[in-house]
Parts: C-alpha cells; structure tokens; sequence
C-alpha cells in the first residue's frame, strides 16, 4: 500500500539528516527577517538587489490591486491578460533586446513549457549535470533523450555532439549555477551549438539582474549578442523581487509556446498586481546601478574576508558564494550554530547538490552592510 512505508521513510530521511523543514517568517523579506520571533541576519535569500520590500514596488503592487483586485480570474488565454503584464513583456522584451517575450507563472513552469513545447521523443537534449532540478525534470516531461555533460565540460559537451547524427538537438544550461555561483561558459556553448546546429537555452535565473551593467544577465556580463542566445529564461522572484518568469526570444518562439506550451496554457495567470510591481522592479534593476555595485563590493569583502581565515570557497564572484562542508549531518549543525548565532543560512544537502557535497549558500544582498559581512566571518570563525 502507497501509505504503509512513508513514516518509516520520513523517518530515515530524518537519520541521514536530509529531513527538510520551514522556517517561519513573520515580516518582510529583507536582510533582517523575523524568523520564530526572533530577528536575524539571513544570507540565504535571492533577493539579490533587496527590492523584494523596495518602497515603490510595494506602492505599485498596491495600486494595481486597486485597479486590478488580486486574482487574475483565468489563464492568459481566456480572460487572465492583462494590460499590466502586456505592458510589461514589452518593457521585458526591450530591456533585454529581443522581439518578444512571455510570462510565466513561476520559473519553473517557464523552463517545463519551454522544454516540453519545443521538444519531443525524437529530439535530443544536451543538459550541464549541474543544472537546475527544473530544467532536469523539463527534459523528462518531454520524453527527448537526455544527454548529460560534466559541468562546464566544453570538450565531453562537443563529443557528445559530435557523435550524434539527431537533428532536433537542444542545449540547455543554467546561467549562473544556482547552488555554485559559477557561470556557464557561455561563449563556448554558443560556438558549440551553432557548429552541431543545436538550439540553445540559457536559464539565467541568477544572473539577470545582478550581472551586466545594466543587470541584462550573463549575456550582458560576457558581451554576448542575443541572437546567439535564442531562448533565454530569466525569473522575477530573485532579483527582481516579486514573483514569476519570463522567456525571451523571437516572434516564432514566442508564438509556439503561447500555442503549446502546457504550462502556460494550462494555469492561471499571475495576478496583474505582480506584474504592475515587476515593471516598477524593473526600472530599478535599469536604473540603479549602484545595487549591482554595492553587492560587487560586499562580495569582494566577503572572498578576502574568508580567505584570510582560510575557508575553502568556490570559483564565483557572483552573489551565490557556498561554503561547502561535505556531510549532510555537518551542515546541519553549523547551520543550527549560525542560527543560535542570529544568523540565517539553510543547510543544502542532496538531492538539491550532489552526495558528500553539503554546503552553507551564503547569498549576499546590495542591502547588506560592511558590518554584516564583517559579522558572518566572525561567527563562520567562531563556530567551525
Ligand atoms: C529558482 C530557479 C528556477 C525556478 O524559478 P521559480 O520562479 O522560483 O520557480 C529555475 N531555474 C533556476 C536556475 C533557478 O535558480
């Protein structure tokens, strides 16, 4: 029977220290939440530019409740469109240069619809082993072979490739890596996928926003012309502090996925609220640049900081700068320390990185201060 094993299996997960539990958050997502009454310091949230409880978003979510009430009522295809989101996939489609772009509900759906819409039993697509949980399950939902590649692995990603005589092939990697901080080398794959004609698609949850001058994501950071890029999946619940997600890309995509995209067609649309927030969003993620610099610093602060004390860090100067502890029970506990501390960083433990590579994600936020990254490497000392 389905239900007889589940508590014995709850109760191993609890064993090997990969039970998962919520913390309660009792006011708004800043630098400071109140977790079980108590404030901290977090460093695990992807409000990367702290406009998650920015003054004018909130004042612009407001009045479009006004306007607009809470719920959509329907999916984009019926009565849920609004003129708020029309609005804003065109300011989207503008910021990032390309003929059009779509709204999603949340990131992962975009990437299922995605995936799913474009591909199927006869396609082939290459993934990065790293890639996010949703791009892995978006292959699987389309039935497409999978073919899996180290990270960043340009050499096994270009065999692979070249071994395969399918015409329908779709390259597909993370941005920034969500649980490494590091970046796709993105140059390369381009050149890859038009040598073996594959299709690209770059989920840049981590990226748009924070990387680029003006916050246009990886593509911005490494110089790369967006045609080079033909389905690019940003999300808007990271930095851009609301929730959702959009793909980007030409009028034909576009088109395709608003006819055949089952995670688009088949759910309701995100309140116009959401997206009338997003748009004020939006227009600090343009225009502030001192946001994308302030975080620049405090990283900088943070890898010196942390390599005067000699703890082992990853290759990424991006906000996401894990502290990788190997063993789930370990983590845990430097996690449940941090917290007794006053500080919030959750432990990540597989299936979300891989086995023995348990890890701290410090996250930082152009919110933080000098004293608050001065504040975590005095604790990280104190308690490892
Ligand atoms: C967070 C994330 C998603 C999912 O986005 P949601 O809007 O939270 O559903 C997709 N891809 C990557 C790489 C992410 O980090």
């Amino acid at each position: 029977m389905l239900f007889d094993d589940l508590e014995k299996q709850l109760e191993e997960r609890k064993e090997n220290h990969l039970y998962r539990s919520r913390k309660v958050i009792e006011s708004p997502q800043t630098v400071e939440p109140v977790v079980d009454g108590k404030k901290v310091l977090s460093f695990c949230s992807n409000d990367y530019l702290g406009l998650a409880n920015h003054p004018d978003v909130v004042k612009s979510f407001k009045r479009a409740a006004d306007s607009y009430g809470v719920g959509s009522g329907s999916a984009h295809l019926v009565s849920g469109h609004s003129a708020e989101h029309h609005q804003l996939e065109q300011e989207l489609a503008e910021f990032i240069g390309t003929e059009r772009v779509l709204l999603f509900s949340t990131g992962y759906m975009a990437n299922l619809g995605v995936v799913s819409a474009l591909c199927d039993r006869h396609s082939k697509i290459y993934e990065d082993k790293l890639n996010h949980a949703s791009l892995l399950d978006a292959a699987l939902l389309s039935r497409a072979k999978r073919v899996r590649y180290l990270h960043n692995d340009i050499e096994q990603l270009s065999s692979r490739l070249e071994m395969s005589s399918n015409e329908n092939k779709l390259i597909v990697t993370d941005g920034v890596f969500s649980m490494d901080g590091d970046l796709a080398p993105l140059n390369d794959i381009a050149r890859l996928a038009s040598e073996y004609s594959a299709a690209l698609m770059v989920d840049d949850a981590h990226g748009i926003g924070v990387l680029g001058t003006k916050g246009k994501g990886i593509i911005e950071h490494l110089g790369i012309d967006i045609k080079k890029v033909p389905i690019l999946v940003g999300t808007l619940g990271k930095a851009f502090g609301t929730a959702g997600a959009f793909v980007a890309g030409s009028e034909a995509l576009i088109e395709t996925l608003i006819q055949k995209s089952r995670s688009y067609i088949f759910t309701t649309a995100m309140p116009a609220a959401v997206a009338a927030a997003t748009r004020t969003s939006l227009q600090l993620v343009e225009n502030e640049n001192w946001r994308r610099e302030k975080l620049q610093s405090l990283i900088s602060q943070f890898r010196k900081g942390a390599a005067e004390l000699g703890l082992t860090l990853m290759d990424s100067n991006t906000a996401i700068q894990p502290v990788v502890i190997g063993s789930s029970g370990d983590t845990v506990v430097l996690s449940e320390k941090l917290l007794a501390r006053n500080i919030l960083i959750s432990a990540i433990r597989p299936p979300t990185v891989p086995e023995g590579t348990s890890r701290l994600r410090i996250t930082f936020s152009a919110t933080h201060t000098e004293e608050h990254v001065d504040e975590l490497l005095t604790v990280l000392d104190e308690i490892r």
